[in-house]
């Protein structure tokens, strides 16, 4: 991957932040997108670069066209090309049933759940497609196992806008697979990170153990080596794929 250059929102914790390290390593030069946390952004970039890797950082809303543009812009100036995009970025939010679901809740959840993800992957596309007179590359969009469970009583609002990111995955694939990019997505489970803290149940990852088959959470890196794999070229004869890292659920 020596030269290579990925762009990962919401790089800079949690899967996102497994994914950057991994990918450095393999030799990426990566780009680490945060919103709001230049701490932690900051910090995996220096360790990565005391790793030996290239890393940049650069903040934005991932959930705006303003902030796609922005996080792209950085990329073309830092970089000057791209060729592997994660579409990690995404929220959750408190647990509520749907006839509770306030419309700014599910304008922000749709926004940086689905509509930022479908637009900054047309992003990559306009920069990665032979038919843009791009190299090529890879997608990698984040989908959840809540795409197929629906999370009723939970947050169905987000299960559905991880039934987006599926439908997107499937759809762009096929759109572009004669213009050298593959776009494949992965669906975690239950993940041990502090997007369930953000939702109000910090102990969801440990308490959830008895809903998955191999009876435990997972954990970031265990996600960020399937994205590893699809980004890599023993991926080169898939596309549309979407894998469940789920332990099982
Ligand atoms: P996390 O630990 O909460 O980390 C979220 C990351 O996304 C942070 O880097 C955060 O940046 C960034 N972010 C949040 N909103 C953003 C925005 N509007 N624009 C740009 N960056 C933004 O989350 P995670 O558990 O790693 O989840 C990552 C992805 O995996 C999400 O799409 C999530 O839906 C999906 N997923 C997670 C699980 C799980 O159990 N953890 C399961 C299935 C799917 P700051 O640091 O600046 O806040």
């Amino acid at each position: 991957m020596s030269g290579r250059v990925l762009l990962v929102t919401g790089g800079s914790r949690g899967i996102g932040a497994a994914i950057c390290r991994k990918a450095a390593a393999a030799g990426w030069r990566v780009m680490i997108n945060y919103v709001a946390d230049m701490a932690a952004a900051t910090a995996l970039a220096t360790d990565i670069r005391n790793a030996g890797g290239i890393a940049g950082i650069v903040q934005g809303d991932a959930g705006t066209e303003a902030g796609i543009a922005g996080i792209f812009a950085a990329v073309d100036s830092d970089f000057g090309r791209l060729d592997g995009f994660v579409n990690n970025a995404g929220v959750v939010d408190y647990p509520a049933r749907v006839e509770d679901f306030s419309w700014a809740r599910l304008e922000r959840m749709f926004a940086i759940n689905a509509v930022g993800p479908i637009h900054a992957a047309g992003q990559a596309v306009r920069r990665m497609s032979t038919a843009h007179g791009g190299r090529g590359g890879v997608i990698v969009n984040m989908s959840s196992a809540a795409a197929q469970i629906g999370s009723p009583n939970q947050y169905v609002d987000y299960a559905a806008s991880k039934g987006a990111i599926d439908t997107l995955t499937v759809g762009l694939a096929k759109e572009v697979a004669t213009e050298g990019i593959w776009v494949n997505a992965v669906r975690p489970g239950i993940i041990d990170t502090d997007i369930h803290a953000s939702g109000g149940l910090p102990n969801r990852a440990s308490e959830s153990a008895d809903i998955v088959p191999m009876r435990r959470a997972g954990t970031a890196g265990e996600v960020a080596d399937a994205v590893l794999y699809l980004l890599s070229d023993q991926a080169s004869y898939i596309t549309g794929a979407i894998l469940n890292v789920s332990g099982g659920r």
